[in-house]
């Protein structure tokens, strides 16, 4: 199987907890490489931008609030089947409802702040990609 690209976020609570070296390490011992990485701060116009699908959504608002509340952690990933792996192991998006072992079930608190974002296709990964770290 060829190797894929998927686009991982590591949210401004996970990030606030210092949880960054140990969901790096989840990663990489799922075999997950790491092709591009950057600490950064989402402006409003970015964040709106990467969460275009949720637009008019209730919890458009709040999310786009959460995300450019803090520092996160961008990392560009690679290996075969990369989107499936990674929600797998990133699990439910409500933390209280993260499969036990997952990262969410491990280090989010609940539906919102919920530690990581993982691309849920190709295409969406391509774009979300795009709009982080450019064509
Ligand atoms: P992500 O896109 O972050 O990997 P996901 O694909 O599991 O998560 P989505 O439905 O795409 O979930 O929602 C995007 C993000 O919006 C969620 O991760 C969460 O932070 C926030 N969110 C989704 N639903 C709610 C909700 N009902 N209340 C508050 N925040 C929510
Ligand atoms: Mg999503």
């Amino acid at each position: 199987m060829a190797k894929e690209k998927t686009l991982c976020l590591i949210k401004p609570d996970a990030v606030k907890a210092n949880h960054i070296g140990e969901i790096i390490a989840i990663l990489e011992s799922q075999h997950f490489s790491i092709l591009k990485m950057k600490l950064m701060k989402m402006n409003l116009n970015l964040a709106e931008k990467f969460y275009n699908v949720h637009k008019g959504k209730p919890f458009f608002d709040e999310l786009v609030k959460f995300m450019t509340s803090g520092e996160i952690v961008a990392l560009v990933l690679e290996r075969e089947n990369p989107i499936g792996k990674l929600r797998e192991i990133v699990g439910n998006t409500d933390s209280n409802l993260a499969e036990d072992g997952t990262i969410r079930n491990k280090f989010g608190t609940d539906k919102g702040q919920n530690a990581i974002h993982a691309s849920d296709a190709q295409e969406t990964a391509n774009y979300e990609i795009s709009v982080i770290f450019g064509k």
